[in-house]
């Protein structure tokens, strides 16, 4: 296939993820938060969390060398922290806007192949991360149930952590590292919809 076409491909398959609003979601109250399947499945059904957990990936396989591991590993762990305050009732202001934020900005930063230093991406990286965590945290329960809905989360966000990083990698290794930031670029756009969702 042309590369050209692949993009159309990718940018017409992203049009329809996009119109589709049932997967565009939004924090609007306690959902399903117990059980490992509704934690595991829960980032993978709202775009907000896909995209930025898959970009996270696609930025580390980017950057490369030691930020490859280092950058999926600040956001599982800060998620984890963010969903643990969550948990204890600190309450944080502005967790819907960062997590779309998060979207935006780290589409941006693989748009612009941005080569920062590796504690500012650190940084970045978990910031955002205690956003999605936080978000959650606040709704589970103390329950196992809900310790089970965490894990399941985790995975999932490690799922999409190593499917961006193995794309990025991919395309690195194909010659298209150009394809990576228009990919970073429909992100960005992605997020922008999300703003105005
Ligand atoms: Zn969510």
């Amino acid at each position: 296939m042309k590369a050209s076409t692949k993009q159309t491909l990718s940018l017409a398959s992203l049009m329809v993820l996009l119109t589709a609003p049932s997967l565009v979601h939004a924090h609007t109250g306690a959902g399903h938060t117990t059980g490992f399947a509704h934690g595991f499945a829960h980032p993978l059904g709202g775009l907000d969390h896909m995209l930025a957990m898959a970009a996270v990936g696609i930025w580390a396989s980017q950057a490369g060398g030691r930020a490859l591991w280092a950058l999926p590993a600040a956001f599982v762990s800060m998620m984890t922290l963010g969903s643990v305050l969550g948990m204890a009732g600190v309450t944080a202001p502005f967790i819907e806007e960062g997590i779309l934020l998060s979207v935006l900005v780290l589409g941006l930063l693989i748009a612009a192949a941005a080569r920062l230093q590796i504690a500012t991406s650190i940084v970045i990286t978990g910031l955002f991360a205690a956003f999605h965590g936080h978000a959650h945290g606040a709704e589970i329960p103390g329950a196992a149930s809900g310790l089970e809905y965490g894990v399941g989360f985790v995975l999932a966000t490690c799922f999409l952590h190593l499917s961006g990083a193995g794309a990025g990698l991919l395309f690195k290794r194909l010659g298209q590292a150009r394809l990576v930031r228009y990919a970073g670029g429909a992100i960005a756009a992605g997020g922008a919809y999300l703003f105005l969702a």
